[in-house]
């Protein structure tokens, strides 16, 4: 059975690849961003890496950087987002980007950049995108995964659906991902921290705060 590899450092990421995410659309921090490389580079022999909320495909290239990094081949990322965008990227709301908007639908559409996004990284093969609700798509879920990424929904009710829908499909000693965490309510919402205490609560999940940076916290199942 593999492990994470704690003790070996994990070199910084191809910079042509950190590029392409500094320059794409969305909300992951090249430093955070880094973390998040790191951590997928780590997971990856213990099974697939997940993210739940892809929006334009920033943190999906750092989870297939990583995969490739590993030599997992191909598909061994798998991304979940229903590409409508979450609250605050609606007409009206702090993050609404009107480039993105769908006449057609008459709703946002994030599926085309994402798509782009790593079309544009040469690192489409590496990705299985899957377009829909994280509770539904979990509906059908049944296999371990290296790594859950949760970027998903930040409401109180999304954010914890998605840890209960999420959470048991971490592989032993497989890493969660959290991003968003805000201790300090002032900071940010509390619905992804208040989802990294109930994963320290459950007694199934240990923080490890040397593999985390800013908002973005790692926690690994116990083995
Ligand atoms: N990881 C991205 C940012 C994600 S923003 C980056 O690196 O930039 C949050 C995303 O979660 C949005 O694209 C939104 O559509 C998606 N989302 C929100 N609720 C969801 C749900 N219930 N199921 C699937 N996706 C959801
Ligand atoms: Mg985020």
């Amino acid at each position: 059975m593999p492990s994470v590899n704690w003790d070996d450092p994990v070199a910084p990421m191809d910079p042509d690849l950190a590029a392409a995410a500094d320059a794409a659309d969305g909300f992951m921090p090249a430093d955070e961003g880094a973390a998040l490389y790191a951590a997928a580079v780590r997971a990856a022999p213990l099974g697939p890496l997940l993210e739940i909320g892809t929006y334009c495909g920033k943190s999906a290239i750092h989870l297939a950087a990583a995969a490739r990094t590993a030599a997992m081949g191909p598909g061994h990322v798998v991304t979940i987002d229903h590409h409508r965008g979450s609250e605050e990227h609606q007409p009206g709301w702090e993050y609404h980007d009107p480039t993105l908007w769908d006449d057609r639908a008459g709703r946002l559409d994030t599926l085309g950049r994402a798509r782009a996004t790593l079309d544009h990284a040469d690192l489409a093969d590496e990705v299985v995108m899957i377009v829909g609700g994280s509770v539904e798509v979990g509906a059908l879920w049944d296999r371990p995964l290296g790594l859950v990424f949760m970027d998903g929904g930040h409401t109180e009710q999304a954010a914890r659906a998605d840890y209960e829908t999420w959470a048991r499909h971490v592989a032993p000693g497989g890493l969660l991902v959290i991003h968003d965490v805000f201790e300090d309510p002032a900071a940010g919402g509390q619905a992804p921290f208040r989802v990294w205490c109930r994963a320290v609560d459950s007694g199934r999940f240990v923080p490890r705060e040397h593999a985390g940076q800013g908002s973005l916290r790692v926690l690994q199942h116990r083995p």
